[in-house]
């Protein structure tokens, strides 16, 4: 594995604990353009956007960016921009339909064998091209009691062995409340799994810590935690020691990613991300077509080019290194994964 060099204190940034780092993202979009010396003729859609979406980007995530750079592939992950704003036909709120396969509060119920926990209606990051910004966070996030109401649902249906934390993300809840959820979890004899997604590792990778990694792997469940990367860039020294300690403990670590336009969407940009996941021990695992959700139309590579991109990503990387390209349609029993060569 080739090693970058890299000073060994980058930044002041590394004292901090996770909670300040969430807690001190840039939320106003004045300060982030001052912070990347953007021009401010787009800060009037800029300003409307976040009204129905607020900016949030954590400081560390933004010292990736280049200054002065439009198109930086993180920086356009979480500009708002005017465009949100326009409707778009086949674009909606819910373009998953999961606001029907939601039996009880915190729990999402679709496919067999595994079920999906909203722990947290929170996000340390806020990306503009996400399915969920419209989901009904509020009515999902249970207490106490309906903990008690998920777990006794999944103890009654022995054909579930995985259960997934996610969110939102679910890594913006305490490393307690997770220990605590984690240690019930346990105590059903026909789970097997626990996968976390979670972009918390990329964006804030001080959130992955010895407590983490306690209730994470330190138990009887096969520990999976699924990072979300969309670039190369995303992955530096700091998030490369994270996820080194995770998949020293024992973790199996996967990547998932969104194709999206003016961030991924070239066979040299996704070969980078794939290498640069790889020596951080991680490997790809779906490259998601974009979720029409509303707002989010300017992402949007439409499937012909997103094979055609995926075609020369199998020709020039080994295919440990490709991703599946999978797309989400409702009501099925599965990610419906596209075949590249229709
Ligand atoms: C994506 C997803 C899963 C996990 O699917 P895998 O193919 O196992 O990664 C589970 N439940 C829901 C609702 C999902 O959207
Ligand atoms: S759920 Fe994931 S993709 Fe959506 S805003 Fe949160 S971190 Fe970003």
């Amino acid at each position: 594995m080739i090693l970058q060099t890299e000073p060994l204190c980058q930044s002041s940034d590394s004292n901090e604990s996770w909670q300040q780092a969430l807690a001190s993202a840039v939320t106003d979009p004045r300060e982030l353009f001052e912070l990347l010396s953007l021009e401010p003729a787009a800060m009037p859609g800029a300003l409307a956007a976040t009204d129905s979406f607020p900016l949030r980007v954590p400081r560390s995530f933004v010292a990736r960016m280049k200054k002065g750079d439009w198109n930086d592939p993180l920086l356009q992950q979480v500009l708002p921009v005017a465009r949100e704003l326009e409707v778009q036909p086949g674009f909606s709120d819910d373009p998953l339909a999961e606001q029907g396969s939601n039996p009880l509060p915190g729990l999402i119920h679709k496919y067999q064998s595994r079920v999906l926990l909203i722990v947290s209606g929170g996000c340390a990051v806020n990306c503009r091209y996400c399915f969920r910004r419209h989901f009904p966070y509020n009515d999902n996030n249970p207490g106490r009691q309906q903990w008690t109401e998920v777990l006794d649902y999944i103890a009654a249906d022995p054909s579930i062995n995985e259960v997934i934390l996610s969110g939102g993300d679910p890594l913006a809840a305490s490393d307690k409340l997770l220990a605590d959820l984690v240690g019930q979890l346990q105590r059903i004899p026909h789970l097997t799994t626990l996968r976390v997604h979670s972009r918390l590792p990329v964006v804030i990778p001080q959130r992955i810590n010895e407590q983490t990694l306690q209730w994470l792997s330190g138990g009887r469940l096969q520990p999976v935690l699924v990072i979300h990367s969309n670039h190369a860039n995303e992955l530096d020294q700091p998030v490369r020691r994270s996820l080194a300690a995770a998949k020293e403990a024992g973790v199996t670590l996967l990547n998932q990613s969104v194709l999206l336009a003016g961030v991924n969407d070239s066979a040299p940009a996704l070969k980078a991300l794939s290498e640069r996941l790889f020596a951080c021990g991680v490997l790809p695992y779906y490259l998601h077509l974009l979720d029409k959700v509303a707002g989010a139309a300017h992402f949007l590579v439409n499937e012909p080019r997103a094979r055609d991109i995926m075609q020369q990503l199998l020709a020039s990387a080994p295919g440990y290194l490709v991703p599946r390209l999978v797309k989400e349609q409702p009501q099925q029993h599965s990610k419906t994964l596209i075949p590249l060569n229709a």
